[in-house]
């Protein structure tokens, strides 16, 4: 049972928010949006899956104190269900260079750098079907009905 609503997405809640603990108030953001939260777990993030995550800037010069800072703490990962909600986190995450970030998103509102960026959250459908996958063993994702739902979505929305 999962409401009818399949998309996921991944977040990474990342070292500089642990440490500040923001955590609280990043999960509040997307509980109160109306999201399903189907994975939560704390993991410790080493070189391969870093290298695998960031593969699309791993030839960056940035890259080794991006990969420092990423394992600095451990991580908290999340994947979160929703209609359209890899779109819809994106909205709510703010872009990369967060002391540009649009207010009331949450880099916008919690941070002020372009590495050290609170969150990671998927970019597309297609990426977030693969990040969730990297991140989460299928025994870690649950199927469960919601019951605010029917105040989150319209009826035709959840056919
Ligand atoms: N990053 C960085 N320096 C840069 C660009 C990116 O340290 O100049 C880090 C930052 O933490 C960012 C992550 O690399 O969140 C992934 O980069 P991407 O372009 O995918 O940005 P995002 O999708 O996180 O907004
Ligand atoms: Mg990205």
């Amino acid at each position: 049972m999962s409401n009818g609503v399949a998309e996921k997405t991944l977040i990474l809640v990342k070292p500089d928010a642990i440490q500040r603990g923001l955590f609280g108030d990043i999960t509040s953001r997307f509980e109160k949006k109306g999201l399903k939260l189907v994975g939560c777990k704390m993991m410790a993030l080493d070189e391969a899956i870093l290298r695998e995550h960031y593969a699309h800037i791993a030839d960056k010069p940035f890259f080794p104190g991006l990969a420092k800072f990423m394992q600095s703490t451990p991580v908290i990962a999340m994947c979160w269900e929703g209609l359209e909600v890899v779109d819809a986190v994106r909205n709510i995450t703010g872009i990369t260079k967060a002391r540009e970030a649009e207010s009331g998103s949450i880099r916008g509102d919690f941070a002020m750098s372009v590495s050290c960026n609170v969150i990671h959250a998927s970019d597309s459908v297609e990426n977030a079907e693969v990040e969730v996958k990297r991140f989460f063993n299928p025994d870690e994702l649950h199927a469960y009905d919601k019951s605010e739902y029917m105040h989150v979505y319209a009826a035709d929305e959840l056919e």
